[in-house]
């Protein structure tokens, strides 16, 4: 039951109509019997500043953001968090005296999903294939969680460059390099832990691989591919057909949004169990779109 002194926070994006968050949320906030309320808000791409004063005076205590507004986001808030200023962009908004201060839950959300799963970055020879913005939480991730080397493929090298110095400094020590895409030949190592970060083979444009040579993927022993619709992209495939194991991207997904909840409702505790039912809600949505 929702009482006039609820809780209400939300989600801002341009379009917002597709996010699975408010069903994730208020499934949260039921299960849990909370009095706690999540709304969608389309927010237009030059009313961002105006959203989250809005959003302030009206008492909201956390908002997500989604695209196109992690960045933009940024000059509107009281305080940011450490890990969020180093990756650059903003998911999570949590309520403070005067204003917000800014989380990226995507990092941590993806670590928590991939060691669900039993993949550890620590030590290991990792892959990414992509520098957009989703690409520099995973890197992100993979230099906070200490993987020995990272190489970065993407179609323009600039922007893997780019992401490879911003990170190197950052940690202050070169793990990162750069190449691009299409030298994926050179590749030195075997036994990769691959991340694939570009929205190649994404709903609906499904059946596409930013690569889809066999020999690449013979490489990779372990995948992630952080798009999660499809439920298994090509990319997956193409590493399952070559004897790799593959993760897709929906609990990345689920755990950046338990962090976001678990930011707003400190102590309350999301069990195994909801994820369960979140897992299975979420995969039914997507698959009768
Ligand atoms: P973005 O900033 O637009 O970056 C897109 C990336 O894809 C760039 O590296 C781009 O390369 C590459 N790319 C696009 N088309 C390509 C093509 N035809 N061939 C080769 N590379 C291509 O997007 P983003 O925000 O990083 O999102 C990327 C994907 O991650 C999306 O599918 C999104 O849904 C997913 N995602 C999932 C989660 C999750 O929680 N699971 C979270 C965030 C994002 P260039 O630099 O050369 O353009």
């Amino acid at each position: 039951m929702i009482s006039g002194k609820a809780m209400v926070c939300g989600v801002i994006g341009n379009p917002v109509g597709h996010s699975l968050s408010p069903m994730m949320h208020n499934y949260y906030g039921e299960a849990l019997k909370l009095d706690y309320i999540y709304v969608p808000c389309n927010v237009d791409d030059d009313k961002v500043g105006e959203a989250i004063r809005g959003a302030y005076a009206l008492g909201f205590e956390g908002i997500n953001v989604t695209v196109p507004h992690k960045q933009r986001v940024m000059e509107h808030l009281l305080e940011i968090d450490d890990a969020a200023r180093c990756i650059g962009a903003v998911n999570t908004l949590v309520r403070m005296e005067g204003g917000y201060k800014g989380y990226n839950t995507d990092a941590d959300g993806l670590y928590r999903a991939i060691m669900g799963h039993g993949i550890n970055p620590e030590g290991k020879d990792c892959l990414m294939i992509g520098a957009g913005g989703a690409a520099k939480a995973v890197a992100y991730m993979l230099m906070k969680h200490g993987a020995a080397s990272v190489v970065i493929l993407n179609r323009t090298m600039d922007k893997a460059w780019t992401l490879a110095e911003e990170m190197n400094r950052q940690f202050g020590r070169e793990t990162i390099k750069a190449m691009a895409l299409e030298d994926y030949g050179k590749l030195e190592k075997e036994h990769y832990l691959a991340f694939q970060t570009t929205s190649v083979g994404m709903y609906p444009k499904v059946g596409h691989a930013p690569i889809e040579d066999t020999a690449f993927y013979k490489k990779i022993q372990t995948a992630v591919d952080i798009v999660y619709t499809p439920a298994k992209t090509r990319f997956m495939e193409l590493v399952e057909e070559a004897g790799g194991q593959a993760v897709g991207g929906l609990d990345m997904l689920i755990y950046q949004g338990i962090i976001a909840f678990e930011l707003w409702n400190p102590g309350v505790i999301v069990t195994e169990k909801m994820v369960d039912t979140v897992r299975q809600m979420m995969t039914e949505r997507l698959n009768n779109r």
